[in-house]
C-alpha cells in the first residue's frame, strides 16, 4: 500500500516509509492511496469471527506485503489481548469500553501496534540504524507509548510532559519504567513540549544524526487499528437490528478518523458524532464552515484540550472537502466542565454507571444528537478508566473509587524524570545519547 501527503509536496510513502518517518517531508499527514471495501460477508458473519480475525481483514490491504501475514496476525494478537465490552445503560444507548489494556486508556491499541510495527522494520534493518520515538503528552499518550515500546529493540522512547501537569497516576506511568524509555519532565506547558517536538522535527542538523518518530495520532500506524474497535462494537450489537450511531469524545479526531474509516471499509453506521470539551474548534466548522483555529483551554477532560486537531484534515480528505456529505455523516457539539460533570453524576445515579469526564462528554454528544433521532441504537466510547482521573470523579460522584491491579502496579515505583526547560536543552540530551 502507498500513502500520500495531504499537502501533496512529497513522494507517496511506503507502509513501513510512513510508519517510519510519522509525517511526510512536506509536513503532510500520510493518507492510503486506496479504501477497498470488505465483502457484504464479512459484515453479516461477523458473529463469527474473533477479534483477532476481524482485526487480520481490517488492516491487511493498509499494510499490504510489508510484514508478512503470519508476523502480522502475531503483532495483532500481541496487541489485541484485552476485552472491548460493550454495556448497555440505558434504553438505545450504551458504551463500549476501550480501557481494559496495561495503561487504562484506548490509546494502548495504537501505541502497542506502531510499537510492534517498528520493532518489526528495525529487526530488518541491517545497519545499526536506531529509531527515536520523539514525543509530547498531555497525559494518557505517554504512557501508553512508554507501555507500548518498553523492551522493543532498536527503538528507543523519548517523552516530553509538562511538569505538574499530568495526573499523578498518569506521571508514574510514563516514568517508572526504564529501559528504554526516557521521561523529560519540561518547565511550562504542553503546548510548550509539543513545540519542542516540531522544532525537532524540523532541525535537519539534528536529522541528520539520528532517525526521529513520532508516535502521535498523525502516525498511520497508530491512527489505522483504532477503526478496529467500531467493529468490535459492530460485532456486539449488530444483532439488536436498529442503525447504530457512534459519539466518540474527540480531540486529535484519531479515533474518530478511524471510525469513519471502518464505515469506508463497508461498516453499516448512520451517523458519527464527535463530542467535545470546550476546545470547540470542529463543532464551530460545522456551525459556520470556517475552520479557526485557537489555543487550548484546560479542562477536566484533559486528553481532548486541543485547539487544532491535527486529524480533521483527514477528515474532511474523506469526504473529498464536500461539507455536505460531510454533515450527513458526521455532527459535533461541545460541552462544559460543569455540563459534563452533570452527566457522569446522572449517569451514576440513574444506571449506576461509572463514565470518565471523556466518556461523559460522549455521553452528551450522543443525547444531543439522539434528542432529534430517537430510534437510533447509540454507543458512546469510554475511552479511558474513570479512576485516571481519581480526584474529579470521585468528588463529582460522592463515592470512593477501586483501584484496578494495573495501576496499583505503577503507584508504589520511582519515578525517574531528567528535567528540561528549552529546546536546546532537547537537543542535547538527544545527540549526547
Ligand atoms: C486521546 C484521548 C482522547 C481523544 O482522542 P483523539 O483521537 O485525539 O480524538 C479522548 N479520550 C481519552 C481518554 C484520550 O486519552
Amino acid at each position: 500500500m502507498k500513502y500520500y501527503s495531504l499537502n501533496k509536496q512529497a513522494p507517496k510513502a511506503s507502509f513501513k516509509e510512513a510508519v517510519i518517518k510519522g509525517i511526510a517531508p512536506d509536513r503532510g499527514l500520510y493518507f492510503p492511496e486506496s479504501i477497498t471495501p470488505l465483502p457484504l460477508s464479512f459484515f453479516e458473519g461477523i458473529e463469527d469471527l474473533s477479534n483477532h480475525e476481524i482485526a487480520f481483514n481490517a488492516i491487511h490491504q493498509f499494510v499490504g506485503d510489508e510484514i508478512p501475514n503470519n508476523k502480522l496476525r502475531t503483532i495483532l494478537a500481541n496487541v489485541l489481548d484485552f476485552d472491548f465490552p460493550v454495556i448497555e445503560i440505558e434504553n438505545n444507548v450504551a458504551t463500549l469500553e476501550l480501557f481494559h489494556g496495561p495503561t487504562m486508556a484506548f490509546k494502548d491499541v495504537g501505541a502497542r501496534f506502531m510499537a510492534q510495527c517498528l520493532g518489526y522494520f528495525s529487526e530488518n534493518e541491517t545497519s545499526t540504524n536506531e529509531v527515536t520515538v520523539l514525543v509530547a503528552t498531555s497525559g494518557d499518550t505517554g504512557g501508553a507509548v512508554a507501555n507500548g515500546f518498553l523492551g522493543v529493540d532498536g527503538v528507543k522512547v523519548v517523552i516530553l510532559y509538562p511538569s505538574g501537569k499530568v495526573s499523578d497516576i498518569q506521571e508514574r506511568q510514563l516514568t517508572t519504567l526504564g529501559q528504554n524509555i526516557t521521561a523529560l519532565e519540561v518547565d511550562g506547558t504542553f503546548d510548550d513540549c509539543q513545540k519542542m517536538v516540531k522544532t525537532a522535527f524540523l532541525d535537519e542538523n539534528l536529522l541528520q544524526s539520528m532517525q526521529l518518530t513520532s508516535a502521535n495520532s498523525i502516525n498511520v500506524a497508530r491512527w489505522l487499528p483504532q477503526l478496529f474497535y467500531f467493529l468490535f462494537a459492530y460485532k456486539q450489537t449488530r444483532s439488536q437490528g436498529k442503525e447504530i450511531v457512534f459519539a466518540v469524545p474527540s480531540g486529535n479526531f484519531g479515533n474518530i478518523c478511524a471510525g469513519l474509516m471502518a464505515q469506508r471499509l463497508g461498516m453499516p453506521v448512520k451517523h458519527f458524532i464527535a463530542a467535545t470539551n470546550v476546545n470547540d474548534t470542529v463543532p464551530e466548522f460545522m456551525r459556520t464552515q470556517e475552520y479557526r483555529p485557537k489555543p487550548s483551554t484546560p479542562t477536566i477532560s484533559n486528553a481532548m484540550d486541543v485547539g487544532d486537531p491535527s486529524n480533521f484534515i483527514r477528515i474532511r480528505h474523506l469526504f473529498k472537502d464536500n461539507f455536505k456529505a460531510l454533515n450527513q455523516n458526521f455532527s459535533s457539539y461541545s460541552f462544559t466542565d460543569q455540563e459534563t460533570k452533570e452527566a457522569m453524576l446522572q449517569i451514576h445515579q440513574n444506571s449506576s454507571y461509572c463514565t470518565d469526564p471523556h466518556g461523559s462528554v460522549g455521553y452528551l454528544g450522543l443525547k444531543k444528537y439522539q434528542e432529534t433521532h430517537l430510534d437510533y441504537y447509540g454507543i458512546f466510547l469510554e475511552t479511558a478508566h474513570p479512576v485516571k482521573f481519581l480526584n474529579v470523579v470521585e468528588e463529582t460522584i460522592g463515592t470512593t473509587l477501586e483501584i484496578p491491579p494495573q495501576i496499583q502496579k505503577v503507584m508504589g515505583k520511582e519515578k525517574k524524570s531528567i528535567p528540561i526547560r528549552t529546546y536546546e536543552n532537547l537537543k542535547g540530551f538527544l545527540l549526547g545519547n
